[in-house]
């Protein structure tokens, strides 16, 4: 089982050819604004993934939302055809990556 720690280093390493390969291992998908299936990763240069930083916050006992610094880093791939932006949570996906690495022992420490 990673840790937190563990997990958050995965992010920092994950190449944009890690990143495919995990979404292109989840089947095909369909964009949900016109159904073309090409998408490609958002990248900077195509060495480096896009890491999104998505801001929220908790809401108040009124229901108000309050300003916050809490984010949620994401990663993007955009459909081809229309520009459609799906949003991928960083954290899940390395967690998801390094837990398969763990599980077939390949674990590069
Ligand atoms: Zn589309």
């Amino acid at each position: 089982m990673a840790t937190e720690e563990e997990i958050w280093k995965k992010v920092s390493e994950l190449t944009p050819a890690d990143i495919v390969s995990y979404l292109n291992s989840l089947g095909d998908s369909k964009c949900p604004s016109c159904g073309h299936d090409v998408f490609s990763l958002a990248t900077e240069n195509g060495i480096k993934a896009i890491n999104m930083i998505l801001p929220y916050s908790d809401l108040d006992e009124t229901g108000t939302a309050e300003y916050s610094s809490k984010a949620l880093s994401a990663y993007c791939s955009t459909c081809d055809n229309c520009g459609y932006v799906n949003f991928f949570a960083c954290y899940q996906i390395a967690k998801r990556i390094l837990e398969k690495e763990q599980k077939e022992g390949h674990n590069d420490k």
